[in-house]
């Protein structure tokens, strides 16, 4: 433990990440400009709504979207992405979630679409109706949900169609998007760790996507507690009055009219269901730092860098007997190029061995979704030269024990 920062002042391990972006374990490093640009933004007062219209127009201008929004997370932008869809205009539906009695609040999702962050649309109110088979992962077939199963199963309880954006999700999202939109419904794309590549910050919009979702702790490197949407101007104007703080008297209340239009609506709404969601100032102000610099970084020189780095560590675990080694882009990780290090002894095992490396001081986190193939992975991108050289010395040195 480093007795000079903060972490070994408070007595808490750091950790040497070699899992990718994990929210568990901090998620990633915010980019320098950004944690500045918090410091500073920590020593004024500032109407939330103008820095939210603020994001808004970056947002929009980097993604094509029409508006877009800063909430505490791609999670919670989700949330209010479904909250959106089911309240849209109307006042007495956004103070009433999540009881959605009497309202139509079903989102329609592929089957194969459905995993455990779904819970934020959810958390909205809304119930997910899912379609098709899984067939495609269970190797019984080659297609999961035919376009036409999204199509019967929206009907007047639809609000959304649910997408899960993925290199290898079926059906391609333009097919789902003709057919929500020939049904007159919006279509909620969740991209939240689908950067990089930077293409895809605007790929969704331009497909027809209504609201996207991305992460602003993954690799955009904002505060870990940032998540963006951009989508249709109306869809961002009903998310604003379901998260911003509405504790505020109507003859006074003059939101920034590029994200509320107050004159076609009644009266404040009443705190919303985004209300726990809040996005500080600080936050505001770093990730739209963040964002800015993300998009203006050298991809490609970054992309050259994690794939040295990922090489580097699979040169050096191919010598040892004990590991059957592959770099791949497992399509898992974008275009992050991953080590997968399978162990070959009878006596050594993925577990033991991830496990092993997390008790270290400082912890050692290495990927562990393919445990089941006696795999774990080595991934780059959060990884300086220094702390992938450790990584391997410590996955060596375990190896060595178990001999
Ligand atoms: C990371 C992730 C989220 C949640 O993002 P947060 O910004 O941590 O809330 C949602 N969906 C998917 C697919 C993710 O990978």
């Amino acid at each position: 433990m480093n007795p000079d920062t903060v972490y070994g002042d408070l007595g808490v391990s750091t950790v040497i990440n070699a899992a990718g972006t994990k929210t568990r374990i901090g998620g990633s490093l915010m980019r320098p400009a950004a944690a500045d640009a918090m410091r500073e933004a920590a020593d004024d007062f500032v109407r939330i709504s103008d820095l939210q219209a603020r994001a808004s127009k970056l947002i929009s201008e980097l993604t094509t979207a029409e508006a877009g929004y800063v909430t505490s997370g791609a999670s919670a932008a989700l949330t209010l992405c479904a909250a959106a869809c089911i309240a849209q205009m109307d006042l007495e539906t956004m103070s009433a979630l999540p009881d959605t009695e009497g309202v139509p609040s079903d989102i329609v999702m592929p089957r194969s679409h459905r995993n455990g962050y779904d819970h934020a649309l959810r958390t909205a109110g809304a119930a997910i109706v899912d379609v098709g088979g899984n067939d495609a992962a269970l190797g019984t077939g080659s297609v999961n949900t035919e376009p036409w199963e999204i199509d019967s199963a929206i009907d007047e309880e639809t609000v959304a169609v649910g997408y899960m954006a993925k290199p290898e999700t079926s059906p391609p999202l333009d097919s789902v998007v003709r057919i929500a939109h020939g049904n007159d419904v919006p279509v909620i794309v969740d991209a939240a760790a689908e950067l990089p590549p930077v293409g895809n910050l605007s790929r969704f919009v331009e497909t027809g996507a209504d609201l996207v979702v991305f992460s602003g702790g993954k690799a955009i490197r904002g505060p870990q507690t940032t998540g963006l949407v951009a989508g249709r101007r109306d869809l961002v104007e009903s998310i604003a009055l379901q998260h911003l703080d509405m504790h505020t008297d109507s003859a006074v209340w003059d939101p920034p009219a590029e994200l509320i239009d107050r004159d076609s609506i009644s009266g404040v709404p009443r705190q919303g269901i985004g209300r726990g969601f809040k996005t500080g100032k600080e936050e505001l102000v770093g990730v739209i730092v963040a964002l800015e610099e993300f998009v203006e970084s050298d991809h490609e020189a970054e992309a050259e860098q994690w794939a040295i780095l990922a090489d580097a560590m699979a040169e050096r675990l191919r010598d040892r007997p004990e590991f059957t080694v592959r770099v791949a882009d497992d399509g898992k990780s974008g275009s992050v190029p991953t080590v997968a290090v399978e162990l070959r002894a009878a006596d050594t095992d993925a577990v033991e061995l991830a496990h092993a490396l997390r008790g270290e001081d400082p912890r050692v986190f290495v990927g562990t979704d393919r445990l089941d193939e006696n795999v774990v992975t080595l991934n780059p991108m959060c990884l300086t030269d220094e702390h992938a050289a450790h990584v391997v010395d410590r996955v060596v040195a375990h190896a060595e024990k178990t001999d």
